[in-house]
């Protein structure tokens, strides 16, 4: 009776050690095989990443789809009426906003990396979200707020490269009214089943002038001037639309590729 009593702790004892040892053991194993690895073993030679031309800041990658090298407008259409865009050519690779109506592309697109460039009047006029207010709208109803916001205070969630009324900006890289600004803009698409319910949200990550000011930002809906984000309508045409919001913005060098 007094040897099983003295004995039990004893066999736990010991047995924990073995148990000690043979996880340590276990544990080393993986070290061990890297060990015996070779450099090849981790090698991944297929596929091949296409060859793509970077271009320079002012042309497109070779892989791009441009959607306006300043020479016409052949690739938009007025948003409200659906005829041709109607935007001001200004024969200097830029195009300007025309009163009356946004346009949007003919083509539809899913998921892409956009290159826009934009210019707010060099004259200021108006204040808040009547200066310079444009739009980059991903499938006509995710926008990217185009806005003078170089000194003008609006609410911050609707300043320049807030993705409007949702997410502020991490910062203001906002270049002074009349100079050319850049928008770098990764825009993954939510995904909806054929009722309309969502099943995953999509995201935007944008640069501003270069600099990062939405981070892998999950888009929770459409963009609203009033009330919350909505669920998309899936038969909303998946359109880059432009907005008209009144003021003389210009826009230039816009190309997209699809991811
Ligand atoms: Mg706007």
């Amino acid at each position: 009776m007094n040897g099983k009593v003295y004995g039990f702790p004893i066999i736990i004892f010991s047995e924990f050690y073995i148990m000690k040892y043979l996880i340590f053991f276990l544990a080393t194993l993986p070290l061990l095989a890297q060990k015996k690895m070779k450099p090849e073993m981790t090698e991944v030679w297929e596929p091949v990443p296409a060859m793509v031309d970077p271009g320079n800041s002012s042309t497109p990658p070779s892989d791009a789809i441009v959607l306006f090298d300043g020479t016409d407008l052949s690739q938009w259409m007025s948003a409200a009426k659906g005829g041709n865009a109607e935007w001001i050519l200004n024969g200097d690779g830029s195009m300007t906003v025309k009163r009356g109506s946004g346009i949007e592309t003919k083509k539809e697109f899913g998921s892409v990396q956009l290159h826009i460039e934009w210019k707010t009047p060099s004259e200021v006029k108006g204040k808040g979200q009547g200066r310079g207010n444009s739009g980059v709208f991903f499938q006509k109803v995710y926008e990217v707020q185009v806005l003078d916001s170089y000194n003008n205070v609006t609410y911050s969630n609707g300043q320049a490269a807030s993705i409007y009324k949702q997410s502020i900006p991490l910062v203001n890289a906002s270049r002074p009214p009349g100079v050319w600004q850049t928008y770098d803009i990764i825009f993954n698409e939510p995904k909806y089943d054929s009722e309309g319910n969502r099943l995953k949200k999509g995201s935007l990550t944008v640069f501003h002038n270069g600099v990062l000011v939405q981070n892998n930002v999950e888009i929770q809906g459409t963009s609203q001037y009033i009330g919350l984000p909505r669920l998309r309508d899936i038969e909303t045409p998946k359109k880059i639309f432009l907005q008209d919001h009144g003021n003389p913005v210009s826009y230039r060098n816009i190309w997209l590729r699809k991811i």
